[in-house]
């Protein structure tokens, strides 16, 4: 259950003095603002989640928080003398209801019904109102609410104009979203997951950096402290640079133990993305090493252990992954289902068929998707079922096994089978500009990385 780690030590202490320092303040804080913009952090999910991550979670406001009664009033809109509206910050508590918010604030009883049927026309759910978020409110010098305003997700915005005499309506505001390309890079001190998080890399491109990767890289084994990772991406912000969703990968490096990695995205006349090589090679449609997404990823594996229900120890043919009930399970290539179904030890389970060498099991699911039986074909990165702790098992996890000519065999040690396929080249042009942007910014980190001396020893 350890999270993902990849070395121990923690980062040497600076030893800094005198003009060094300063001069290194200015190059970190210049390589700094270049890696950290735009400011907003996203948060990896922790292994010790209950429960996946809530798309639907109102993204976090830089505003304060203010309880019923620290009410205040912000800049009254209107001039010395005159008595105008005046906007309040009214934070939702559980269980109110629009005929609270009403009465909390002294407005009119008639107001309630008619903001309702508002959000009804509109179809806006009233729930948006009891999720313990902050709501504007614009209250008339007669004491109505006139105006409400609340952040949904993804950047839209409800608004309710009206008053409690005449009525009100509402409407969804979707914001402009702006596409921004970003190159961030970062070097591994205690861990990829940790590094990539340093720099502020979703975790959604985390994932899809590892998956690009994992059939040549073992995430959790291989890199070491002074490795350094670049990946270039777009960013779709408001245009008040509030973080909308991250994707997908454009191109990306990792330089380990000396040698770099490179996969650099190209989406040919077919319509479909596939990567390349620095040298324009097709990268092939790999196996991916790990059938859940690597940060939901806690757990390794052994041969002899301790079985928790049968109380002894016994090979055992598989990776165990422990994750929150309800994770996502992907199939790690092309294949044919050829076992869908349910036994006493294995729980729920899944075989597929990868082509006549390779086979992998899924066990232990809660659940295995719908429409995945016998015979059904399945593509990799695809959904067959999720985590769960049915059949001989104490706990949410996932157990992986990878057959190779109907063998075991360990697929965290071992390399990891690739199709290759026909595709078209790669534009030379998307090449090399892809290339100079990652080289650019490994170089960038490097430099940052000997001078804070990271990468010593
Ligand atoms: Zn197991």
């Amino acid at each position: 259950m350890s999270p993902v780690q990849i070395c121990s030590k923690d980062p040497s202490p600076l030893l800094l003095r005198g003009t060094v320092v300063i001069q290194l303040v200015v190059v970190l804080a210049a390589v700094m603002i270049k890696f950290s913009l735009p400011a907003h952090r996203v948060d990896l999910p922790r292994v010790s989640e209950a429960a996946p991550v809530d798309d639907m979670l109102v993204p976090t406001q830089a505003v304060e928080h203010l309880a019923m009664e620290d009410i205040v009033e912000e800049d009254p809109v209107s001039a010395p003398g005159q008595i105008g509206p005046r906007i309040m910050v009214y934070r939702v508590q559980s269980g109110d209801t629009l005929s609270r918010i009403w009465a909390n604030v002294g407005a009119p009883t008639s107001g309630p019904v008619l903001a309702a049927k508002a959000f009804k026309a509109a179809g806006v759910s009233l729930s948006a109102l009891r999720s313990g978020e902050d709501i504007e409110l614009q209250i008339s010098p007669v004491g109505d609410i006139t105006a409400l305003r609340k952040k949904l997700p993804e950047g839209r915005e409800l608004l309710l104009d009206g008053d409690s005499n005449l009525g009100y309506t509402a409407t969804v505001a979707n914001p402009k979203i702006v596409k921004k390309e970003r190159v961030a890079s970062g070097t591994i001190t205690l861990s990829f997951a940790k590094a990539a998080e340093r720099v502020s890399v979703p975790a959604n491109i985390v994932d899809e950096l590892v998956d690009l990767f994992s059939s040549r890289v073992e995430f959790r084994k291989d890199l070491q402290r002074g490795d350094i990772f670049s990946v270039v991406y777009d960013e779709h912000v408001t245009k008040d640079g509030e973080f909308i969703k991250a994707g997908p990968i454009k191109a990306a490096s990792l330089e380990k133990g000396g040698r770099t990695l490179y996969a650099i995205r190209y989406v040919g006349k077919d319509g479909k993305p596939h990567f390349y090589d620095q040298n324009g090679q097709p990268l092939g449609n790999s196996f991916l090493r790990y059938p859940l997404k690597f940060t939901r990823i806690s757990s390794a594996f052994s041969y002899a252990r301790f079985h928790p229900v049968l109380k002894k120890t016994r090979p055992h043919n598989g990776i165990d992954y422990a994750a929150p009930l309800g994770t996502p399970v992907r199939t790690v290539a092309d294949g044919v289902v050829t076992h869908a179904g349910y036994s006493l030890s294995a729980g729920n389970w899944i075989k597929i068929s990868h082509g006549d060498r390779y086979a992998t099991d899924y066990l232990h699911l809660h659940r295995i998707s719908s429409g995945i039986r016998k015979g059904v074909r399945v593509s990799r990165g695809q959904v067959i079922g999720t985590v769960g702790s049915t059949g001989l098992s104490t706990g949410p996890h996932l157990h992986f096994s990878f057959y190779d000519r109907g063998k075991y065999v360990n697929p965290l040690r071992n390399d990891l089978p690739t199709n290759s396929f026909a595709v078209e080249k790669i534009s030379p042009a998307v090449l090399q500009a892809s290339l100079d942007k990652l080289k650019q910014s490994q170089q960038i980190v490097r430099l940052a990385s000997l001078l804070v001396g990271v990468r010593g020893s």
